[in-house]
């Protein structure tokens, strides 16, 4: 596929959000964890030790809900400088860059509750007064949020508006005198309700004017609802919020009367690629815990390790991080490339920081969509090579299976994300910036003469890249034609819309995880356990991407030309299989040599 880039600043377009659709494989290298830092590396691992040491070993306390304890490792936590990494030097941050900030979610995630009342305090709760609050709103809040000395929270969810945001109810109305707002309403779910000091509320103005306001505790007026008794999670709080005529200081409203929005979506966007990094974290646990599980229990007379459909699961679940974590890093990396020419002491620079993550929406929503889904899979089959003990309460996968499940609802669901994948290409492709319809019209001219797309380098992954841009193909098509036959109501079409975001998932995937590959070899030979690892993914996803870009032109087109359409499309069904056995052993073998994932970055 030839990318179509006419623009005089032909590098900045390459590196647009969404590009990775429209550019062959390896056109535009990236940042990866072979390519991190010392300082990231260093970082990283002090931010695990930290987690290793003074959280796992407190699982039992912190699932018990022992607040005081989550408060005092907060602390702690603000002690070594983990708190503050998205917050400015001159707040009494570390102002560093979003790979390390990714590193760190990741870092951060090997117990659900922690990672989740971790992440509500340093994202959700604080970025929104780092990125929207004024100058005398940064000098009261960002110190005593940086060091631990107080918690934040988010309060955006109620009971009528979850998805729909903007429905919000919450009311609020500036009191006569104009010196307070006056809050009326409550808010559901909130994390990190129960103890922490500071909220950032949304409520409707005058009725429509969706605003950000700072609530602090012992607001007269506010209060802080039970807990809600959940599936998972169960160290991490979780209430509601009441509000009864609560008179907030007028000061304290955040940004700009009436742009809540902008706080709630842009906090989202952010939030979405932390998710998805902090998956990573999780993932690498549960497949080391798995394969020591493994390696320790015996039946009949042998390690089960030994068995090949424990070994074939542990491979996956290596292939999965391996995807997760290019994907993510790659991401991390893009936006920090936009920002590498703006003065992080410049007043202007937080606008930029917005803009560099705004950009990359799309991978936002995959990294959420995809991380979540690939931690199911993964608890999942760690799970069944626990065989009855994964069941048990005992063993800290029971735990691990249930602390999965929220990462799919929040954040915004899993459905609501699959929509913006496809939604948000589709948006920029209208706007010109992306040349995906001119694409589109070349992959069908292609098409048209039965040609596949070619690999560009002929080595170990050539089949693996041809994948990718099938997939490729394979999305770039299905979109024009669902434009074509619906739209401006596509939006309706949602299964289309979800299969297509489907399939741009595996193509983005497939290509982050070929160029890796590729970029760690150099000049030098491709390594082999990589490649496998690439191959398993390309083995599962080439398949599925075919059989899902069919289901969506099912829906698209009718009678003869869904016939023909189908017809032209299995060009692109080309991938031939690999004996999984050989495969699974390739990845195994290297599981077996490092304990666990072998490319951590610390
Ligand atoms: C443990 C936990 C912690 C949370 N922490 C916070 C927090 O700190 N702050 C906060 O503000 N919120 C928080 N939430 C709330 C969370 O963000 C919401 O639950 C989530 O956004 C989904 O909203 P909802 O529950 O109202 O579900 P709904 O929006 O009612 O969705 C129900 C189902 O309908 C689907 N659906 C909805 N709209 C569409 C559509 N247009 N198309 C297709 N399908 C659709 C959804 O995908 C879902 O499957 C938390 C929730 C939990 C469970």
């Amino acid at each position: 596929m030839v990318a179509v880039v006419e623009s005089a600043d032909r590098s900045q377009a390459a590196l647009a959000g969404g590009m990775f659709l429209a550019q062959e494989v390896g056109a535009t290298p990236f940042v990866t964890p072979e390519s991190f830092t010392d300082e990231q590396r260093l970082f990283f691992k002090t931010a695990l030790q930290f987690c290793r040491e003074q959280v796992l070993t407190q699982a039992e306390r912190i699932e018990a809900k022992d607040n005081a304890l989550l408060r005092d490792l907060l602390r702690r936590a603000g002690e070594l400088g983990l708190l503050s990494v998205d917050i400015s030097e001159a707040h009494g941050g570390t102002g560093l860059d979003k790979t390390t900030s990714l590193l760190l979610a990741e870092a951060m995630a090997l117990l659900g509750s922690w990672s989740v009342t971790f992440g509500a305090h340093t994202g959700i709760g604080t970025l929104p007064i780092v990125w929207f609050g004024n100058a005398a709103q940064k000098a009261k809040y960002l110190p005593k949020l940086a060091s631990g000395e107080w918690v934040a929270a988010y309060a955006l969810t109620e009971q009528g508006s979850g998805s729909d945001a903007r429905a919000a109810k919450t009311k609020a109305v500036r009191s006569a005198d104009g010196q307070h707002y006056v809050l009326n309403g409550s808010k559901l779910y909130i994390t990190n309700a129960a103890f922490a000091d500071v909220f950032v509320v949304f409520a409707q103005v005058d009725g429509d004017k969706f605003t950000g306001f700072i609530v602090e505790r012992g607001t007269p007026g506010f209060s802080v609802g039970p807990e809600e008794h959940k599936m998972g999670i169960r160290g991490s709080s979780t209430c509601p919020l009441y509000f009864e005529d609560a008179r907030v200081p007028a000061e304290n409203l955040l940004g700009e009367l009436g742009k809540g929005h902008k706080i709630a979506f842009n906090i989202l966007n952010y939030g979405r690629l932390k998710l998805g990094a902090g998956v990573i974290g999780g993932m690498k646990l549960q497949l080391e815990n798995a394969l020591k599980f493994a390696q320790e229990r015996q039946q009949f007379k042998t390690p089960i390790v030994r068995f090949p459909l424990i070994r074939e699961k542990l491979a996956r679940m290596a292939s999965l991080v391996y995807a997760l974590e290019t994907m993510t890093y790659r991401t991390a990396g893009l936006v920090d490339g936009r920002l590498a020419s703006k003065e992080r002491s410049a007043p202007d620079y937080d606008a930029h920081l917005i803009a560099a993550i705004e950009e990359y929406v799309t991978e936002a929503s995959i990294m959420k969509v995809f991380g979540s889904e690939a931690l199911g899979v993964l608890v999942d089959d760690a799970v069944q090579i626990h065989g009855g003990a994964g069941y048990i309460e005992e063993y800290p996968v029971e735990r691990a299976y249930r602390d999965a499940r929220i990462n799919r609802i929040f954040e915004g669901t899993n459905e609501i994300n699959r929509m913006l994948i496809t939604g948000m290409l589709l948006k920029r492709a209208v706007k010109g910036d992306l040349p995906l319809f001119a694409l589109a019209r070349s992959v069908a001219d292609a098409l048209s003469r039965a040609e596949r797309p070619r690999a560009r380098k002929q080595d170990a992954l050539a089949a693996e890249e041809v994948a990718a841009e099938c997939a490729k193909q394979l999305a770039l098509h299905g979109m024009r034609l669902a434009t074509e036959a619906f739209g401006t109501e596509l939006d309706r079409h949602q299964e289309v819309m979800a299969l297509l975001a489907d399939v741009v998932m595996d193509a983005f995937a497939l290509d982050s995880m070929v160029t890796r590959t590729r970029q760690v070899a150099g000049d030098g030979a491709l390594d082999p356990t990589r490649v496998a690892l690439v191959r398993l993914y390309a083995q599962e996803s080439t398949t599925r991407a075919f059989e899902r870009t069919r289901r969506a032109l099912c829906s698209i087109l009718k009678g003869e030309a869904l016939q023909a359409e189908l017809k032209r499309l299995a060009t692109l069904d080309a991938f031939s299989p690999y004996d999984p056995a050989e495969l699974r052993e390739t990845v195994v073998a290297a599981l077996e040599v490092a304990g666990g994932y072998p490319y951590s970055a610390a």
